[in-house]
């Protein structure tokens, strides 16, 4: 390495810094982001003008002083760019433009009758074009685009398998370059979910945190010691196979007694159609119950309180494995929090080790369905302002 280029990564490095610096600090002025960063005043006025050029940071009108002249505060510009994030769900596709903080500035949610590849690939380019069409005019237009989906995902963007929508081997990313000439990311979506979280939810203070997603099936991700924790191939976090139950329900993965095949809200409908609360005719059958529910129908009431006992169930292992600080339940089973909730607090509070429950804080999902797609413009930002060296490239 000569000196060129040393010179080169510490000057990237401390762009980085102070770019990062004023984005979690903002509004913040220059003489704060050489004390928060130790750089010295002149390395931080020479590169914050390099980033008002390249308009990702702009001036805002002089902050409070306590004394003599006030300084000018700095701001990240968040209309700088703009990021196309898609959650493929078993039945919907939802899709959104975010700012580059993450802020969603439009949506397009269209519903899926049919798991076929085929005809769902072609429904999520066009809405992708669509969207891209709808972004506002900005200095780097659309930065990337991120899908999250519910499969064991390659470090390659292939979706290796997704039990649910019953896919295998389907290489979505370079599928995707062949239209689209932007970054592409594509990541399991408890993954995202975990991370959108942790960067614009409910999660952002903690370093150890399980996220789950009950859909139709159940996906986990974790953020270990302030990471997205990917495993040796990135395939960790398919804590919805989980055996619960020996000899129990058998599973699309090839198992049986799978947590999924109990706590998700397949296996609400499924046992709701078991017992007759539902008619197989309900276009939303989950919307279906909680209205049910809500109108006191106790057989229904009954059956989301043992769905909540088999979520608890697997939330105490999960807790037992991970001694995380924060468990983060979301995706649209959340929707029935009033009769599901009460009882997975209660349950985990009786059967989780002690020591675990010390500092540990249950909470629903802040970004509700949008904790995926969050995620999602998360990876793609960071790709775009960090130069990210990513497991994808
Ligand atoms: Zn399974």
């Amino acid at each position: 390495m000569n000196r060129t280029w040393n010179q080169y990564v510490v000057k990237r490095e401390n762009k980085t810094l102070v770019l990062t610096t004023i984005i979690n600090h903002m509004p913040i002025s220059r003489a704060n982001v050489a004390q928060v960063t130790g750089l010295n005043k002149g390395t931080v006025s020479s590169l914050v003008s390099e980033l008002i050029d390249e308009e990702l940071v702009k001036e805002l009108g002089p902050g409070e002083s306590s004394g003599g002249r006030r300084p000018v505060m700095l701001l990240f510009n968040g209309n700088a760019g703009y990021s196309i994030s898609i959650e493929l769900a078993i039945g919907n596709i939802l899709g959104v433009i975010t700012d580059l903080n993450g802020q969603i500035v439009n949506e397009e949610n269209i519903p899926l009758q049919t798991t076929d590849f085929n005809t769902i690939f072609p429904i999520m380019t066009q809405l992708i074009k669509k969207l891209i069409q709808q972004a506002p005019k900005s200095r780097y237009g659309i930065v990337g685009l991120g899908i999250g989906v519910p499969a064991v995902v390659s470090q390659k963007g292939e979706i290796l398998l997704a039990p649910n929508l019953d896919w295998k081997n389907i290489n979505l990313k370079e599928k995707l370059s062949e239209i689209f000439h932007l970054p592409i990311y594509v990541e399991n979506e408890a993954n995202a979910g975990a991370y959108g979280e942790m960067r614009y939810g409910s999660s952002q203070e903690s370093k150890h945190m399980i996220y789950t997603s009950l859909g139709i099936g159940i996906g986990t991700g974790m953020i270990l010691d302030g990471k997205l924790y990917h495993g040796l191939s990135g395939f960790a976090g398919e804590l919805g196979h989980m055996t619960i139950i020996k000899d129990g329900r058998s599973c699309r993965c090839g198992n049986h007694g799978c947590w999924e095949r109990y706590a998700s809200e397949q296996a609400l409908i499924d046992e709701g159609l078991n017992r007759q609360l539902i008619t197989n005719d309900q276009a939303e059958p989950l919307d279906e119950l909680i209205k049910l529910a809500a109108a006191g129908d106790k057989e229904v009431i009954k059956l989301f309180e043992e769905i909540g006992t088999y979520i608890a169930i697997g939330l105490t292992n999960c807790i037992n494995i991970f001694n995380p600080e924060h468990v983060i339940i979301g995706n649209k089973l959340m929707k029935a929090k009033e009769w599901i909730y009460p009882v997975i607090e209660a349950y985990i509070h009786d059967h989780a080790i002690g020591f675990h429950q010390n500092k540990l804080k249950i909470d629903s999902a802040k970004l509700g369905i949008y904790s995926p797609v969050s995620g999602m413009a998360a990876f793609v930002i960071e790709g775009f302002l960090f130069d990210r060296k990513t497991t994808q490239e």
